[in-house]
């Protein structure tokens, strides 16, 4: 539920919930059916699926990536330790949940910069007993910062493997931010037999019109987040990793549950999914 006075909530700093300009996690949040989101990201919301209405498919269909990616991770991947940055607002099937499902034993560290997760956070820290979860009021852009916190070094063993999920995040990072020497500098902290798990929205399968006016929506924002990028760029991501079949795909064909026939059509499905391994 949305906290009637949000300003007044613990724990967030005064003036840095700010309901009147649109954060990307609150208009996820709107595109995916939920209620903790305001006016100002129901508009940007509704701005670009009026631009592009498959948006709403688009955020379906990475949630799902989210949901196949951890159940892989950890059925057949058996890895036990997740570290989920740019977690989201909590909803149905967050990652502690679908993994704990396989495995109780699961540990897991969320990691948001929006006050808004922050809030909502106590949803996330629902571990079974034998398993433990931790949120980090924490910016992507600052990995050395994460990689020291005392609370991710209590829940994680980095000696032993952990699945980094950077799922619908990094196209909030600009070419400015370092993108790739954050994802290098994270995934360097991991030993051998980790995995990255990332999806990322791209314009590849998009008519151009489309493209530059969604993309003008997408930086009308109060912050920048309309970085979008291709399949080649999105592959660099990966380093020395080695992706798991089918590899760089649409977020909808990466082992998909349903039949081939009922998966969107590919200019619905702007989203890159894909799973590696750090040999
Ligand atoms: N991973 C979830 C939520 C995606 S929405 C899912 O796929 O379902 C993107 C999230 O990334 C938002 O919650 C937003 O607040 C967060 N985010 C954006 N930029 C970030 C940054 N620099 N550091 C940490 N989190 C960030």
């Amino acid at each position: 539920t949305v906290p009637s006075r949000p300003d007044q909530v613990p724990g967030v700093a005064a003036g840095r919930l700010d309901t009147s300009v649109m954060h990307p996690a609150r208009r996820y949040n709107y595109w995916l059916g939920g209620k903790d989101n305001f006016a100002a990201d129901r508009e940007s919301g509704d701005q670009i699926a009026a631009v592009y209405p498959a948006i709403r498919t688009v955020a379906r269909e990475n949630r799902a990536f989210l949901r196949r990616a951890v159940r892989f991770l950890a059925a057949e991947a058996g890895i036990r330790q997740f570290l989920d940055i740019g977690t989201g607002i909590p909803t149905a099937d967050n990652t502690h949940e679908v993994a704990q499902a396989v495995a109780p034993d699961s540990r897991i560290v969320y990691v948001d910069n929006d006050p808004m997760v922050l809030v909502h956070a106590r949803a996330l820290l629902t571990s079974s007993v034998a398993g433990a979860t931790a949120y980090l009021d924490a910016d992507l852009r600052d990995p050395d910062r994460i990689l020291a916190d005392p609370e991710l070094r209590r829940i994680l063993d980095l000696s032993r493997p952990v699945a980094l999920m950077l799922i619908a995040v990094l196209h909030f990072l600009g070419d400015d931010d370092g993108p790739y020497d954050v994802v290098a500098r994270l995934v360097d902290a991991l030993p051998s037999g980790s995995y990255l798990a990332l999806t990322h929205f791209t314009t590849d399968f998009l008519a151009a019109d489309v493209t530059e006016r969604a993309s003008t929506q997408f930086a009308g924002g109060r912050r920048p987040d309309g970085n979008p990028r291709s399949r080649a760029e999105i592959e660099r991501f990966l380093g020395g990793l080695a992706p798991v079949e089918p590899g760089v795909v649409p977020a909808s064909e990466w082992r998909p549950e349903v039949p081939a026939d009922q998966l969107p059509p590919l200019h619905e499905a702007s989203i890159y999914g894909v799973v590696a391994r750090k040999p």
